[in-house]
């Protein structure tokens, strides 16, 4: 189940199911968010804010691990009116101390509120904000920023041709290459983007969470979060503190 659907295979329109009636079940066709995927969904009506995209259709079913089909898209997710990106980004940063905490935000979406089901809820994770610039249009908001200006992935390269303004951003995207224990490198249109570690120890810990032996970079679509600054002309950085910063979507 989902909350958002497109209407064309091209991803262009996202409808929010909240917004839709029974009269619109024939007026569109319905297709999974995810450009990899785009299975055909079906709209289902329910009471309270809760209508709902299922991929309902015989013999269609949403790719393995489809990041649209995640338990953490069940729910509405919204930004929070108490904080913003920078503070969550910078949140996410926070150097480790002793516990690896990172499962734990994975159990919060499965957990219940008693019986009732959460449906709504506000913006704290990576895979939140994923979700929410996914289903959102490039030109729209996320709290005072263009979602274009903060959240880079296939949509809003031909923007980047050379230059970048600094702060906190999420760059999703697929890998060019990596130097072990040294850096991992994003070639996004006619930007390098490095992206360094705060020490061997975080290194390795992203290298465990990530596990890419084996794989073809190209297929992983990786979020990483962090504040950006310029290294030199065309080439921008961030410094992961936190194997938080890092998520992995495909
Ligand atoms: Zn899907």
């Amino acid at each position: 189940m989902s909350v958002y659907a497109c209407i064309d295979t091209e991803g262009k329109v996202i409808k929010n199911a909240n917004n839709l009636t029974h009269a619109d079940k024939s007026k569109y066709n319905f297709y999974c968010i995810n450009e990899d995927c785009r299975v055909k969904l079906s709209l289902n009506i329910y009471q309270n804010a809760n209508n709902r995209f299922k991929a309902s259709y015989d013999n269609e079913s949403h790719i393995n691990n489809c990041w649209a089909h995640h338990e953490a898209t069940k729910t509405v997710v919204y930004p929070s009116k108490k904080r913003d990106l920078d503070e969550i980004v910078n949140n996410l940063m926070k150097s480790i101390n002793k516990k690896d905490r990172e499962n734990k935000i994975e159990k919060k979406y499965s957990r219940n509120n008693g019986n009732k089901q959460v449906t709504h809820r506000e913006m704290s994770t990576l895979r939140d904000i994923h979700l929410y610039c996914k289903a959102h249009d490039i030109n729209e908001y996320l709290y005072d920023k263009q979602i274009k200006h903060i959240f880079l992935d296939n949509r809003s390269e031909y923007i980047y041709t050379k230059y970048m303004e600094e702060g906190n951003k999420i760059v999703c995207y697929n890998m060019s290459h990596y130097k072990p224990n040294e850096k991992f490198v994003i070639k996004y249109n006619g930007l390098t983007l490095n992206i360094y570690f705060e020490n061997n120890n975080i290194y390795t810990k992203v290298q465990n969470k990530l596990d890419l032996k084996g794989k073809s970079l190209s297929n992983i679509v990786i979020l990483f979060a962090g504040e950006w600054r310029k290294e030199r002309d065309s080439v921008y950085y961030t410094v992961i503190k936190n194997p938080k910063q890092i998520l992995q979507i495909t």
